[in-house]
């Protein structure tokens, strides 16, 4: 006699009730390109863009680019919504959210020691939100690109966050949240990561540990930050590079890995982490690569999941604002006035 599938446990039930009843899941109408942005993504946060606005608004400087240059018309983005505590409830725990509430751990979080004396209601509206927003975009981008073929979310791809513990800058698990709500709202069961940021990506490792559904491809240096020994175990095919690592030898070891991955994998959506820190001349990838290298390896991303036909869903990756904090976080913080 054949026996009955045995019956999901209480957590999954309300994870998939919560990932049902969700709103981010909005409907896109055809006009629109398949880009998803807000300009609240932008973090104005105690003065930084008036010190340095070239930086600080890096992912409104991009749209503003490619509208400038006529490659997308302002109107076609997609704006999503911000992600509810509902709906980060599907992956983080209650615990974590909570610990939020501390501008403490914040601080912690973003490794800004400063913010731990900013009053948290504003951390949470001048950080937390642009983040919250980020992830709603990442949750939505997933759906476009199985409806396009493509898409990126200008945002997002916080990937040193798992369900509990956040880290290097990232205080929301966006990655493991899109292809949660994926499993659940697209009906599929294969997801490859492709994490070519230079920084492992230790967050959505821990989150997907010994989930066959997802591959992870990471190819980082492996001598900075996060030196996470217990997640690496995770990684289904990693490519470790050396401080210094140039293009050639980069784009390299690329292809090899896309080669394996292609023959290890079948999925039916792509979540490629696009970091840029692995430019050369960023202190904290240690890379060297060059601009035209960044913008070949992306074109065969984009190639590997085209020729198989495979939805992809491109983040652009959070924490080069790293940066910019440690940067030009003026001594004034913590004070309202100079809140933009
Ligand atoms: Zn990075």
């Amino acid at each position: 006699m054949a026996s009955s599938p045995p019956a999901p446990a209480p957590a999954e039930i309300l994870r998939r009730n919560r990932i049902l009843s969700s709103k981010l899941y909005l409907d896109v109408p055809s006009s629109k390109a398949p880009v998803v942005y807000s300009p609240t993504y932008d973090i104005a946060f105690m003065g930084m863009e008036k010190l340095h606005p070239f930086d600080s608004a890096k992912w409104g400087r991009i749209c503003k680019y490619l509208t400038k240059e006529g490659h997308l018309q302002k109107t076609r983005v997609v704006e999503p919504l911000e992600a509810s505590k509902e709906d980060l409830l599907v992956v983080h725990t209650e615990a974590y959210l909570n610990s939020l509430k501390s501008s403490f751990r914040v601080a912690a979080i973003v490794e800004v020691p400063p913010v731990a004396f900013v009053p948290n209601w504003v951390v949470q509206r001048k950080l937390l939100h642009p983040f919250r927003k980020q992830v709603g975009g990442s949750i939505l981008s997933a759906k476009l690109a199985l409806e396009r073929g493509w898409a990126i979310n200008v945002g997002g791809g916080f990937h040193h966050c798992s369900a509990e513990e956040g880290g290097g800058f990232c205080a929301y698990a966006d990655i493991s949240l899109c292809i949660q709500f994926a499993f659940v709202r697209l009906n599929i069961s294969r997801v490859m990561i492709i994490d070519l940021d230079a920084h492992q990506g230790n967050g959505h490792e821990k989150d997907f540990a010994n989930d066959e559904r997802v591959y992870i491809l990471d190819m980082y240096n492996a001598g900075i930050y996060p030196f996470d020994f217990a997640a690496k175990r995770y990684i289904d095919q990693k490519v470790e590079l050396a401080s210094g690592t140039k293009t050639d030898e980069y784009l390299e070891q690329l292809d090899k890995a896309l080669e394996v991955a292609k023959s290890r994998f079948q999925p039916q959506l792509i979540v490629y982490n696009a970091g840029t820190d692995i430019l050369d001349g960023d202190p904290l990838g240690r890379l060297k690569i060059t601009p035209e290298g960044v913008v070949i390896r992306d074109e065969k991303v984009f190639r590997f999941a085209k020729d198989q036909n495979i939805p992809l869903l491109m983040l652009t990756s959070g924490e080069a604002l790293l940066l910019i904090f440690l940067q030009f976080v003026p001594p004034s913080y913590g004070s309202d006035d100079v809140l933009l």
